[in-house]
């Protein structure tokens, strides 16, 4: 489908949210996410105060109307009090705080002079206070994209939520080790005019947080909200988009489902379609109908209809590749009644739902004409929210395109998940000061800001990096560590390969407690010719073991203190009188079978290319004889 993005009017802003690897905001654990049992579980009932659902937040209520119940899971050693609410919060992290002080300056926006910390509030469950709290850093500023410059409306440091690990329509479970991580927040001005400036725009701001070396990695730890309308359209939030590389497709999909909303809209217009002529169809028991059904989701269970006045035709227009009108009206169902879903009478005869079944729910429904319906499966009550929530739908499509929140599936399509958030939901946070700062402390983090992607390629190639390695420490969490030791003199090839392959190893066999710290003081050793190369993974090996140890210490232990040269050739002397005979019938050609020897005596105590080259020496001086 090639669009004129301009004729229909696309616009998109960016809203990204990177977590950090730094502690947490308000508390001092560490952001670290658990895979193991948890130790304690707090079950909740959110009860929001009238005063604060006051403000008409619709998104808010819709949450709470649901009546969920909340668990926790908790863990003893990296929760504490303050994730669960009961306990004030803490300072905001230092850490996190410079972090996004970088980014803002990085991106030429405007610092505050004091950040005020607020709450949003959130009723779903994800945090346990019942707001979410963010403070907001700087505004402005701009990012380049090919061709032009796209505004940056705000950044903002946040807490994230509590992480879902289960829901029921009666209970959510939610983990609080996600709880807290910082996130950094970066709002674009909706300046984007095609889905690839979308996607470069979002791959932009990737690389301003990469840069920091303090965003965090993998599934999840960056999430992308699109807002997107066209001309005709509405604005509609595309929310937690994880893959970057779909993004744009996201978009593309928005769009035909908007213009294929508005299509809808000027039919109805046609077929002069009122709100009243939704409200006059009566909702109806059809559970008798399917009592002997062959449809076995319909069969003996308790069924629900609404006639569609004049839908005939509608309910199955595609919207987006395998979604139609109809599956839009379930995902409202989904979202507002809990229940599975719809059939529509555009789909039907199907799953077994014959036509004489579909003729008598056209009659007890009063269909005539081009009229369509719509049933559902589940108890009265919530069948009665479901055909109000259709109907509601229904309605809205006599204007076009809703303003709506929507969850990206991962197929790139999309679904309703809630209204719009209104403007009214951010509350001061009673229990923390603002943080000042002042002028002097945010020249000094200026003039200490990351190097640009082209800088980091032009002076660790300076330093004799390969290609491979250029590429993989350029945005790595290990660049501005690595550039430190640049400054040290370490061996800058020694170095990527002990950080992007060495570490990479020994995590995969378990081994993750090597600090940066032991890293440096190993690379030292190396460079003061303590230690081979060849040996310095067995070293760091080693150390895990017993990190509270001193490097000298496991240096002794390990007994691979490096020879001289004097003490090299005298060892290297000996492997050849042992192997006497071999060296004088094959001569020189004995360098080969007896490098391994030499090794295998000398391992960690020289260089292979030392041992080599005097292997040959004295092999040579030895055939001269
Ligand atoms: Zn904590």
């Amino acid at each position: 489908m090639e669009e004129n993005w301009e004729k229909i009017g696309f616009k998109a802003g960016l809203e990204c949210h990177q977590q950090l690897d730094t502690g947490k905001l308000f508390c001092r654990c560490p952001s670290v996410l658990r895979e193991d049992k948890p130790d304690l579980i707090v079950k909740r009932k959110l009860r929001p105060v009238a005063s604060e659902l006051g403000e008409f937040d619709k998104a808010a209520l819709e949450a709470f109307e649901k009546g969920q119940e909340y668990v926790y899971e908790t863990f003893k050693d990296t929760n504490c009090e303050i994730e669960l609410d009961d306990e004030p919060p803490q300072k905001a992290d230092k850490d996190a705080l410079e972090t996004v002080l970088k980014v803002s300056i990085m991106a030429k926006a405007n610092v505050l002079d004091q950040f005020f910390v607020m709450r949003k509030l959130v009723i779903d469950g994800s945090n346990t206070s019942g707001f979410q709290r963010t403070m907001l850093v700087s505004i402005g500023g701009e990012l380049e994209i090919t061709g032009k410059k796209v505004g940056i409306l705000t950044i903002a440091l946040e807490e994230d939520a509590a992480r879902p690990m289960e829901r029921t329509p009666e209970k959510v479970i939610y983990r609080l080790d996600r709880l807290g991580i910082p996130l950094i927040e970066l709002a674009t001005a909706p300046d984007l005019k095609t889905p690839e400036e979308v996607k470069e725009c979002a791959a932009k701001i990737g690389e301003l947080f990469r840069r920091t070396c303090k965003a965090k990695r993998g599934l999840g730890t960056i999430r992308q909200d699109v807002n997107i309308s066209i001309r005709e359209g509405a604005r509609v939030e595309i929310k937690g988009v994880q893959d970057l590389a779909m993004i744009d497709e996201y978009a593309r999909r928005e769009v035909q489902r908007q213009v294929s909303l508005v299509e809808i809209r000027d039919e109805m217009k046609k077929r002069k379609i009122e709100a009243k002529d939704f409200d006059e169809a009566e909702f109806v028991e059809l559970t008798q109908i399917f009592s002997e059904t062959e449809c076995k989701f319909l069969k003996g269970k308790p069924i629900f209809g609404i006639r569609l006045h004049k839908m005939q035709g509608l309910l199955g227009k595609e919207l987006q590749p395998n979604r139609r009108f109809g599956t839009e009206l379930a995902g409202y169902v989904k979202s507002k009644a809990g229940l599975r879903g719809i059939l529509h009478s555009d789909e039907l005869p199907a799953y077994g739902v014959s036509e004489r079944e579909i003729e008598n729910v056209k009659h007890k429904c009063n269909c005539v004409m081009n009229d369509g319906f719509a049933i559902v499966q589940g108890n009265k009550e919530k069948a009665k929210k479901a055909v109000d929530a259709i109907v509601e739908r229904c309605k809205q499509a006599i204007s076009g395109v809703p303003e709506e929140t929507r969850n990206a599936l991962e197929d790139a399509n999309t679904e309703y998940s809630r209204p719009l958030p209104g403007a009214a939901r951010m509350y001061p946070e009673t229990d923390l000061t603002p943080v000042s700062l002042e002028a002097k402390e945010l020249s000094s983090i200026g003039k200490n800001l990351p190097l640009t992607v082209k800088g980091r390629e032009k002076l660790y190639a300076k330093n004799g990096l390969s290609g491979k390695f250029v590429d993989g420490m350029k945005l790595s969490n290990y660049a501005c560590f690595f550039e430190r030791l640049l400054a040290k003199g370490v061996n800058a090839t020694t170095a990527a390969s002990v950080l992007l392959d060495n570490l990479t190893q020994l995590r995969r066999e378990g081994i993750a407690n090597i600090s940066n710290e032991m890293v440096e003081q190993a690379l030292m050793l190396e460079k003061n010719k303590k230690i081979s190369k060849d040996i310095l993974l067995d070293f760091l090996k080693e150390w895990s073991k017993k990190p509270e140890l001193e490097a000298e210490d496991i240096l002794a232990g390990m007994s691979i203190e490096r020879v001289d040269d004097s003490a090299l050739r005298k060892t290297i002397i000996a492997v050849i009188e042992k192997n006497k005979d071999t060296v004088d019938s094959k001569g020189m050609h004995a360098v080969d079978a007896l490098m391994g020897d030499a090794m295998k005596e000398l391992k960690g105590k020289a260089d292979g290319s030392a041992i080599s080259k005097i292997l040959k020496e004295e092999i040579g001086k030895r055939a001269k004889k």
